[in-house]
């Protein structure tokens, strides 16, 4: 089923039901019928402001206004950038990164923190603010005018329909140079984490919002999609960006947290292929 949350901001709607595709290759798993991009702008559009946390706590009672402050926490970001640091800063020994641009980026807080000897600069189509330090573009035009060291994007592949599609746009901002990192969680369908997560999430809303829990139970309560509609695994991340005609120079798995609990991540560092 479709989170009720989704279904009224995309769709104004009621929760539906969608299927959970699994590929027996790669373990890559998605939702279907796809996002379209009007409907990601839709669902993005003033991220995490007033609105956003006020519709989402409707159908979410754990979305609180306190909940969704605590997203943007500094704790939270160091959390996120200690572990993510030592990967990149090791994956991009020798290259000369001095511009930056974080694809999708929400605020560019993780470009700021990464990169601080870097001209830095975020293209998010939420439209927020982006943090002091950081230039934001306006429009995917503006940044085909500049050529970039390093295009990053950061838990933005698990949010978008049509992930190759993503990569054909960050193509033709791409210079020959250019190269790419992905940081995306590692994640699956009926993963432990993800399951306890829906079983408590399910728990609350039948006591806080029978009417909500009641219009789940069809069977798709603990495969609900998200906002996260892709869920991938090393070999799928590796292998889209093959497609998408890029060179994987090194990728893997890190933590955010300390095992079993920590969320695991994967990362990705690809030179464009020569043609
Ligand atoms: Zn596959």
């Amino acid at each position: 089923m479709v989170a009720p949350f989704l279904a009224r901001r995309i769709w104004q709607r009621e929760t539906f039901p969608v299927e959970l595709s699994h590929c027996a290759n790669c373990d890559f798993e998605f939702y279907n019928p796809r996002l379209e991009l009007t409907e990601e702008m839709k669902l993005y559009h003033d991220y995490r402001e007033s609105e956003y946390q006020k519709s989402r706590q409707e159908t979410e009672p754990w979305y609180s206004e306190a909940f969704n402050k605590g997203l943007a926490d500094e704790k939270r970001w160091t959390g996120r950038t200690g572990a993510l640091g030592p990967v990149v800063k090791q994956a991009l020994t020798g290259r000369k990164v001095a511009s930056v641009l974080d694809f999708g980026g929400d605020r560019g807080e993780l470009v700021d923190k990464l990169f601080p000897d870097a001209e830095r600069f975020v293209y998010d189509i939420s439209g927020v603010e982006p943090v002091a330090g950081v230039t934001a573009l306006r429009s995917e035009e503006e940044c085909k005018q500049r050529g970039f060291d390093v295009i990053v994007t950061s838990n933005l592949l698990e949010h978008v329909g049509f992930p190759l599609e993503l990569m054909a746009r960050i193509n033709a901002i791409a210079a020959p140079n250019t190269l790419v990192l992905h940081d995306v969680p590692l994640e699956s369908s009926l993963s432990a984490p993800m399951v306890a997560r829906r079983v408590v999430q399910f728990g609350v809303l039948g006591v806080t919002r029978p009417k909500v829990a009641k219009s789940l139970m069809h069977g798709g309560w603990l495969r609900v999609m998200h906002e996260h509609v892709n869920y991938f695994s090393l070999k799928a991340l590796n292998e889209m960006m093959r497609r998408a005609g890029w060179n994987v120079l090194s990728s893997g798995i890190y933590r955010i947290g300390a095992a079993p609990l920590g969320q695991p991540m994967l990362w990705n560092l690809s030179e464009r292929a020569a043609v």
